[in-house]
């Protein structure tokens, strides 16, 4: 059996009137990240950990944000031709973990559907995909509310 681990990182900056798509839900907000896609940053992060661990670039090589086709889309069909990538190359999700930096709202009571829903677009159990949340004490662009920024680690098993 071989593994690989990935990891990713990514922000976008928060603006009001948009919607909030967080772990591929949407969450009541009086803001909303600015971005090309979706703007789901959770699900950004967590793809670049899939591509990181077999070193096939990131997501915005992949998906590049001057493309129309991918212009407001559904963060969760990126997450699912990268994850059809991986298989493609005979490896399986092992787990995911992923931590939300946001000041707010709080987002402890999406984490289980942000978690269902991603198990769901990975084909993994549910207890293999882990979603943090955390503020930042109001310290720096996170806690003025300016921007929300995620970390996703993941490991990948070829059998
Ligand atoms: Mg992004």
């Amino acid at each position: 059996m071989e593994i690989r681990i990935g990891n990713g990182y990514d922000v976008h900056a928060l603006a009001d009137g948009l919607p909030m798509w967080l772990g591929g839900v949407r969450i009541p907000s009086e803001t909303g990240f600015v971005a090309h896609s979706d703007g789901d940053v959770a699900i950004h992060a967590l793809c670049d950990a899939l591509l990181g661990a077999l070193a096939l670039g990131d997501i915005g090589h992949l998906f590049p944000d001057t493309s129309d086709e991918w212009k407001g889309i559904d963060s969760k069909v990126l997450l699912g031709k990268v994850v059809d990538l991986v298989r493609g190359k005979g490896w399986q999700v092992g787990n995911a973990d992923i931590t939300i930096a946001l000041q707010r709202p709080k987002l402890a009571p999406h984490i289980p559907s942000m978690r269902e829903t991603l198990a769901g677009v990975m084909g993994t159990g549910v207890d293999a995909v882990s979603v943090k949340a955390t503020t930042t004490e109001r310290l720096g662009f996170v806690g003025r509310c300016e921007g929300c920024e995620v970390w996703a680690s993941v490991l990948l098993i070829k059998p």
